[in-house]
């Protein structure tokens, strides 16, 4: 008896074939983290990145700023983040509190205009699935983000019907072809990153607020991290690289 054959796992697009692609995120740095030397190739690849931020990460940091300063700093850190790896547009979804996200009508409804005004090929967000190999990457408000964005990308952006105030303020549906996820339980398509991996290094540096107290483990942290999923993915010692799980939508 032959064993059925697997299904093969979705390719992404060659980045050629991609002029623009979007990024949605609970928190500034989580973009950074996950996936800021697979954004720094994209860029350099001549792709334009537009990243959106669901909050302003008023929850973060760990010492005694003053409370309502937090959005500000982390807005700035996150430009200055984006900046390093060639993100240059840079949003935030209004009216949402960092620790209290919620895939609710409201944020996929701002999520859907965003992808109808920047008309991405690529999407990639945070999995909407709990990873509890690492708890820590699976934030409640990393899942709320990646689920109202897996739900505007398919089918809310695609469906003239859906949010027709959208419509009328002129936002044509818009179809994406592929979706790239974050700290998935099962990442089985991984990126090189060992060209890109020091400006990923200077990317989370920029996070001061989040950072800053790490020191040097900073870079040891995210170095272990990156060989862990190279060598996962079976790639060459010494590669390093950041890891996703794909969908195709045709
Ligand atoms: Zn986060």
């Amino acid at each position: 008896m032959t064993e059925p054959s697997p299904m093969p796992r979705p390719q992404p697009l060659p980045d050629s074939e991609v002029e623009r692609a979007l990024v949605v995120v609970a928190h500034p740095d989580d973009a950074d983290y996950g996936a800021a030397g697979t954004l720094a190739a994209w860029t350099d690849a001549g792709i334009e990145v537009t990243l959106l931020l669901c909050t302003r990460g008023e929850q973060g940091g760990f010492d005694d700023t003053p409370r309502e300063q937090m959005p500000a700093i982390r807005e700035a850190e996150q430009r200055a983040a984006s900046a390093v790896v060639g993100v240059h547009d840079v949003r935030f979804v209004q009216g949402h509190s960092d620790g209290w996200l919620e895939p609710t009508w409201e944020l996929q409804r701002e999520i859907v205009r965003v992808l109808r005004e920047v008309r991405p090929q690529r999407v990639l967000t945070q999995s909407p699935e709990r990873w509890y190999d690492r708890l820590q990457a699976s934030h409640p408000d990393h899942l709320a983000a990646g689920e109202a964005t897996v739900r505007a990308v398919y089918p809310a952006s695609e469906n003239r019907f859906a949010f027709p105030e959208l419509l009328e303020e002129g936002l044509e549906p818009w179809h994406v072809g592929e979706l790239w996820l974050m700290a998935h339980p099962q990442m089985g398509h991984p990126v090189d990153i060992t060209d890109t991996f020091s400006r990923k290094v200077k990317a989370l540096q920029q996070h001061t607020s989040q950072t800053a107290h790490l020191g040097d483990r900073l870079e040891t942290m995210l170095r272990a991290w990156a060989s862990g999923n190279a060598a996962a993915a079976g790639l060459a010692e010494g590669r390093l690289a950041e890891a996703f799980t794909l969908s195709r939508l045709n």
